[in-house]
């Protein structure tokens, strides 16, 4: 190994990258510290979020991975009480959250797809909630496809269509029967 040069004035800083001996994670020298925040600032845009619904106490966005036209999960939020969400995240069971970000490795980092989609979750969702909110977060695995879609009417308007119906005779007295 050659000598360190002894003109250097102050020693390296500890860096993963350039001086990785001493450097503990998240060491970094300036010049790679500055590419790292570089980094996170791309990969904001790997998730992307929009809202389709809000209202008092929760609301929901469908995800979108980096430029997919189509959403490929949703984010549901609802508010359990103060300052306490509860998540429910519905994702394609074809994004692999597992799957690990390369260019982190240049920064001893394993940084994977379900980590980042967290990170945007806390970022642009929990920390943007009103007050100081904390969040719980379930995952489910999804198949990519259009949700069956139900209307339910109110009481009130399913009774009045029940009486738009002239009143059968059941002869079994049996309105749920199957048969
Ligand atoms: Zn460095």
């Amino acid at each position: 190994m050659p000598p360190k040069k002894s003109a250097d004035k102050r020693p390296d800083p500890p860096c993963m990258v350039c001086n990785p001996d001493f450097a503990k994670p998240g060491d970094y020298c300036p010049l790679h510290l500055n590419q790292l925040e570089h980094l996170d600032l791309q990969c904001e845009s790997l998730f992307r979020f929009q809202r389709i619904s809000r209202g008092s106490g929760h609301e929901s966005y469908n995800i979108f991975l980096q430029n997919d036209a189509d959403p490929c999960g949703r984010v549901l939020v609802a508010e359990t009480d103060l300052e306490n969400l509860f998540i429910t995240i519905l994702i394609s069971e074809n994004v692999n959250l597992d799957t690990t970000i390369p260019e982190y490795e240049f920064f001893k980092i394993v940084r994977t797809f379900g980590e980042q989609l967290q990170i945007r979750i806390r970022q642009e969702i929990v920390y943007s909630w009103y007050g100081n909110a904390r969040a719980c977060i379930e995952v489910y695995r999804i198949i990519p496809e259009q949700p069956q879609h139900w209307d339910i009417e109110s009481r009130a308007d399913y009774a009045a269509a029940e009486d738009e119906i002239p009143d059968p005779h059941f002869p079994q007295g049996n309105k749920n029967s199957i048969h």
